[in-house]
C-alpha cells in the first residue's frame, strides 16, 4: 500500500490539542506506521483515514467520539479489525482502535470473563482456558471479540453453550454524546446488543458467561470426495438430527488444502469436508462423532483429541490477512433436496480455490432461545450457509461477488441473512437480517441512544425521526 496525503485533514493544531489529553496515540498520515494502522483483515479495504486512534481506555474512547463530532468527520470503530464490508475503516475520517485495549478478568468462581473490547479470540480463549473454561468463540483466533459478540457469534461451541449472544451478560458502553452507560441500569440496551451490532456506542467492555470446556476437546476434519457430495449432504442432515448438544459440525464444499495429512493426489481438488467438536464427555467421544465420519470411504481424517485452545487456531493459517474477501449468507430451515441439488452445482462451479461454501450447523442451545429474548432472532433455522468468497487481489474479485450473491439468490432468495456474514450491510441485508418486530425494538433503541447516527459505519439501523 502506498500513503497519498487525504483530502480530508483534522487541523495540526486540534490533533496536538486532543493527543495532549490522549493516554493512547494519534497515528496520522504521515506518520510511517500509517498503512499498518489504517489496514484491516480484509485487504478489499483499502482507506486513508484523517487519523486513527489507538485508545487506551475509556476515557481516550469518550474523548475520540467528540473529536469525530466536534469536526463533523465519520466514524469507524475497530475492535478486532475483521469487519468483511470494511466498517472498521473509512476515508477521511476517524478510526476509534480498541485494539490496545485487550485487558481481561476471568472469575472462576462466578464463571465470568470481563473482557476488554479490543480482545481478540485467541486472548480469551487462553485466560478462560487456565480454569478450563470457555464461551463459544471465532473459528478464526485473530477475529475481535467484539463485533463478532455484538452480531451473534457463531463457533464450535455454539450448540454447547448457545451462540455468544446467548452468554452476554452486561457491557459498558460510550454513547454517541460520549456518556458512560452499562446494561445494568437497561435491559433493553443489553438485548440490542446481543445482535444490533455496533448501532448504539462504543462498547468498552462485555461480560460473558463462562462453561466448562476442555482442556480438551475431541476435534477435526473429515475429508471425503467431491463426486459423492449429494450423498453425504443428505446423509450429513440425517446426523445433524440426532447429534447430541455437545458436538457442533459444519459441512465444506471446498478444495483441499496442501497440507501433510491430505495425499498428494487430493490437494487442490474439490473435497467435501465435515469439521466437528465434540465439547462432552471424552469416553463418548468416538461414539458421536464416528457417524459424521463414516458418510462416505474418506479422504483423511484428522479428528482426536487436542487442546481447546489448539483447536481454536486450527483454522488460523488458512484465513491470512490481506486477501479480497466477500461473504454472502443465508439462513436454511432444511437441506431439502433443491438445496442439495443447488450447492452441489455450485461446489463443481467454484471460481477458485480460495473461495468455499460453508454449512454451519445450529440448534441445541442457540435454538432453544426465546426469539424475542435477544436481537438475534432467527432461532428457528437449523442452518446458516456462508460463502467465502475470496481472491488474491482485485482482479477476479467482482466476478467472485457476483457468484456468491447469485448463489444465495438461487438456494434462498427470500432467506434472513446473518449479519456477521455479509460483505456489505446494505439496507435491504440488514432488514432481513431481522424479523420485523426485532426491527422496529431496534430502531427505537436507535432512536434513543444515537438519534443522529453517529455509528452508521456498520450494518446500520437508521433511526426515525418523529419532526
Ligand atoms: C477470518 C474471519 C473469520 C470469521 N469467523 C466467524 C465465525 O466463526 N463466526 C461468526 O459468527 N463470525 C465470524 N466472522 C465474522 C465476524 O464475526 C465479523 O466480521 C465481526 O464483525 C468481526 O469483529 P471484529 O471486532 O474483528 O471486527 P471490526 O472490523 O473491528 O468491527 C466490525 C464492526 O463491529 C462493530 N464494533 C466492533 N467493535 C465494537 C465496539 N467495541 N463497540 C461498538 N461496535 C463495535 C463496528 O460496527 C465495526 O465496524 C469471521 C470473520 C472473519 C474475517
Amino acid at each position: 500500500m502506498t500513503t497519498e496525503p487525504t483530502t480530508r485533514q483534522v487541523g495540526d493544531a486540534t490533533l496536538a490539542d486532543f493527543s495532549a489529553g490522549l493516554r493512547g496515540r494519534v497515528v496520522r498520515p504521515s506518520d510511517p506506521d500509517f498503512d499498518q494502522a489504517r489496514s484491516i483483515w480484509n485487504g478489499a479495504h483499502d482507506r486513508r483515514p484523517a487519523a486513527v486512534v489507538r485508545c487506551a481506555g475509556v476515557s481516550d474512547v469518550m474523548n475520540t467520539i467528540g473529536l469525530a463530532r466536534s469536526e463533523g468527520l465519520a466514524l469507524a470503530v475497530r475492535a478486532g479489525g475483521h469487519s468483511i464490508p470494511g466498517f472498521s475503516t473509512c476515508d477521511d475520517g476517524i478510526v476509534l482502535d480498541l485494539s490496545l485495549m485487550r485487558g481481561i478478568r476471568v472469575d472462576p468462581q462466578q464463571r465470568r470473563a470481563t473482557i476488554q473490547t479490543g480482545c481478540v479470540w485467541s486472548d480469551v480463549d487462553v485466560e478462560t482456558q487456565q480454569f478450563n473454561l470457555a464461551v463459544t468463540g471465532g473459528l478464526v483466533s485473530s477475529t475481535g471479540v467484539a463485533g463478532f459478540t455484538l452480531g451473534g457469534g457463531v463457533g464450535w461451541l455454539t450448540r454447547q453453550c448457545g451462540l455468544t449472544v446467548d452468554n452476554l451478560a452486561g457491557a459498558e458502553v460510550i454513547t454517541a454524546d460520549g456518556e458512560w452507560v452499562t446494561t445494568r441500569d437497561d435491559p433493553n440496551l443489553l438485548w440490542g446488543l446481543q445482535g444490533g451490532g455496533g448501532n448504539f456506542g462504543v462498547v468498552t467492555s462485555l461480560d460473558l458467561v463462562l462453561h466448562d470446556v476442555g482442556p480438551t476437546v475431541f476435534a477435526g476434519m473429515v475429508f471425503y470426495r467431491a463426486d459423492a457430495a449429494e450423498d453425504i449432504l443428505g446423509a450429513y442432515q440425517d446426523q445433524c438430527r440426532s447429534a447430541p448438544d455437545g458436538l457442533t459440525t459444519l459441512l465444506k464444499l471446498t478444495s483441499a488444502p496442501v497440507a501433510p495429512f491430505v495425499p498428494e493426489a487430493a490437494r487442490g481438488t474439490p473435497v467435501v469436508v465435515i469439521g466437528g467438536c465434540w465439547a462432552g464427555d471424552p469416553a463418548a467421544a468416538e461414539g458421536v462423532t464416528r457417524p459424521f465420519r463414516s458418510l462416505s470411504p474418506p479422504i483423511a481424517d484428522t479428528y482426536a483429541a487436542r487442546g481447546y485452545v489448539e483447536w481454536q487456531q486450527a483454522l488460523d493459517a488458512q484465513f491470512p490477512r490481506g486477501l479480497h474477501c466477500y461473504f454472502r449468507s443465508a439462513f436454511l430451515a432444511a437441506l431439502d433436496d433443491r438445496a442439495i441439488r443447488t450447492l452441489v452445482k455450485a461446489h463443481a462451479e467454484l471460481p477458485n480455490t480460495l473461495t468455499e461454501i460453508i454449512v454451519h450447523q445450529l440448534g441445541g442451545a442457540a435454538g432453544r432461545v426465546d426469539p424475542a429474548a435477544t436481537a438475534f432472532a432467527v432461532r428457528d433455522q437449523d442452518y446458516i450457509v456462508n460463502v467465502i468468497a475470496r481472491t488474491a487481489g482485485s482482479a477476479g474479485f467482482d466476478d467472485v461477488k457476483k457468484w456468491s450473491r447469485d448463489l444465495i439468490s438461487t438456494l434462498a432468495p427470500a432467506a434472513p441473512t446473518y449479519v456477521n456474514f455479509t460483505g456489505e450491510g446494505s439496507a435491504e441485508d440488514v432488514r432481513t437480517a431481522y424479523p420485523p418486530s426485532t426491527y422496529q425494538r431496534l430502531v427505537e433503541l436507535k432512536n434513543r441512544y444515537d438519534p443522529d447516527n453517529v455509528f452508521r459505519l456498520n450494518q446500520n439501523i437508521p433511526p426515525v425521526r418523529t419532526v
